[in-house]
């Protein structure tokens, strides 16, 4: 795209560092910059919760104004905030509301997520048509899935990202009104999944493109076992899928400048940060290695497995300091886990721990059960932290499994167990024991960890090539 900038909207729910649930913000956050470099001029569509509304504060600009949009006024507001360019739909009936983005008191989906999240595709497609005539429209998952079926009557070129295909962004069929929705498309073939509505089908059915954000994941998205009932899309649209993986925010994410730790450019510097964070999570010095983890705590990141599998580790002298939130049985599960000598867990949220955990961890592990990219395992390669993982999606695509050829070949980064089952995670974290042991295999697996990309270049030349091939289509 030589000399000149492509013009693409981004359509999303979230994005760091303003509103983030998981990493569908990160990619949402980064993708601008990244691809700054390749020709490409990205805006943000975001909806106007109070986090984002408080960032962009006076100084936004009013693009266009609506006098009723799914039960209330609107408007789309300009602004520059956090490095990004942002259009904001503010719908304060929508969106002005404390708590999560996604979910109500008692965590259940806010009823009118339906309603909230088609009004942001309804804009989308109205701001590319008219206000910033977008050349490309990129939506991410099922939150921006209505947007290329609200441009089906337009030549602009949509690509639809899935960043987990396990949420559907389900309606019953009463709300197809409401939805602005053609009626005539409840079938089959259209946005119709058993008898209601899939936001995240429509998105499948009406992009130009679509693609996910890991080469396995695409492959893995067309089998029975992890397409969550839309597997037989994905295949019908085989032809149009791409995997591309996700890179990480390498300014934030950076083991030598990051100010939450005491920085390293030297796997030797984590052991000041190993201290550090023994001390802080009230660990005890201790012979093996300490493992890490920050994760969402649900039934697809796999840790129930890690209940029934943390005997392997802490009876070789290892540790395990634990961050994360989720599912109430196991946030409770770990929490009694924690009274054990050399298990420290916290429940909850915390970026400025994320980052202590991953510089002062000696692997971090990831056992999914399904893993569209990941990022954490990434963090982990850059710190020099060991990733411990499953073998399925983006874990699989970016750790070289330390199998003794591979050891040989001194090109190994962390270990890959299969099948994804408590008894296999055991097996890892007793390989990761004896790597331990091995001075010499470690420090060339910390080494090479550190050396690998994951950073945006090559993903953000995938992405404008893609722009570039819709354009010509
Ligand atoms: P997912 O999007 O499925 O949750 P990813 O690995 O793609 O998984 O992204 C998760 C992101 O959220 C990472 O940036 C990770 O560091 C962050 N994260 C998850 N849980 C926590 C937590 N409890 N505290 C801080 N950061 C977290």
């Amino acid at each position: 795209m030589a000399g000149r900038q492509v013009k693409v909207l981004s359509v999303t729910s979230e994005c760091a560092p303003l509103v983030k649930t998981g990493g569908l913000a990160d990619v949402a956050g980064a993708l601008p910059a990244a691809l700054a470099g390749a020709g490409v001029e990205m805006r943000t569509l975001l909806p106007g919760y109070p986090a984002v509304m408080a960032a962009i504060g006076a100084d936004a600009t009013v693009l266009r104004t609506e006098r009723e949009l799914m039960g209330g006024p609107a408007r789309v507001l300009e602004a520059r905030a956090a490095g990004l360019d942002l259009l904001v739909l503010d719908a304060p009936h929508l969106f002005d509301r404390e708590g999560s983005i996604y979910l109500g008191p008692g965590g259940k989906d806010w009823p009118d997520n339906p309603e909230r999240f088609a009004a942001l595709c309804w804009i989308a497609a109205e701001i590319a048509r008219q206000d910033w005539p977008a050349e490309i429209v990129h939506c991410h998952d099922w939150q921006a899935g209505l947007t290329p079926y609200f441009l089906r009557d337009t030549t602009i070129p949509t690509v639809m990202t899935i960043h987990n295909i396990a949420f559907h962004g389900i309606a019953p069929a009463e709300r197809i009104g409401p939805m602005r929705l053609d009626p005539a498309d409840f079938h089959r073939e259209g946005y119709e999944f058993w008898g209601r509505v899939s936001a995240l089908k429509a998105g499948l059915v009406w992009a130009g493109k679509l693609t996910t954000v890991s080469p396995t994941y695409a492959q893995e998205l067309m089998r029975q076992e992890f397409g969550m009932g839309l597997d037989g899309v994905m295949r019908a649209r085989r032809g149009d899928l791409l995997g591309i993986l996700n890179g990480i925010d390498e300014a934030t994410w950076n083991p030598a400048t990051d100010p939450l730790i005491a920085p390293y450019s030297d796997p030797s510097g984590k052991a000041a940060n190993k201290a550090a964070l023994q001390k802080a999570m009230g660990l005890p010095e201790a012979e093996g290695p300490l493992c890490v983890v920050v994760s969402r705590l649900t039934g697809q990141k796999g840790f129930d497995m890690l209940l029934d599998a943390l005997p392997a580790l802490l009876e070789r002298g290892g540790q395990l300091a634990l961050l994360g939130s989720g599912d109430a049985e196991l946030e409770q599960a770990f929490h009694a886990r924690a009274a054990e000598r050399d298990v420290a867990v916290r429940i909850g949220y915390d970026e400025a721990l994320a980052h202590r955990l991953i510089a002062g961890g000696d692997a971090i592990l990831v056992p999914s059960r399904f893993e569209p990219c990941g990022l954490t395992q990434l963090y982990g390669l850059r710190y020099g932290t060991i990733p411990v993982v499953a073998l399925t999606g983006g874990l699989a695509d970016t750790v070289i499994n330390a199998s003794p050829a591979a050891l040989d070949k001194g090109v190994a980064t962390g270990l890959q167990f299969h099948p994804v089952t408590a008894e296999s995670l055991s097996g890892a974290l007793s390989r990761l024991c004896d790597l331990w042991q091995s001075p010499e295999n470690w420090a060339m697996l910390q080494r090479n960890a550190m050396s690998q990309p994951v950073g945006w270049k090559n993903s953000a030349l995938a992405y404008a090539a893609l722009y570039e091939g819709l354009l010509e289509a």
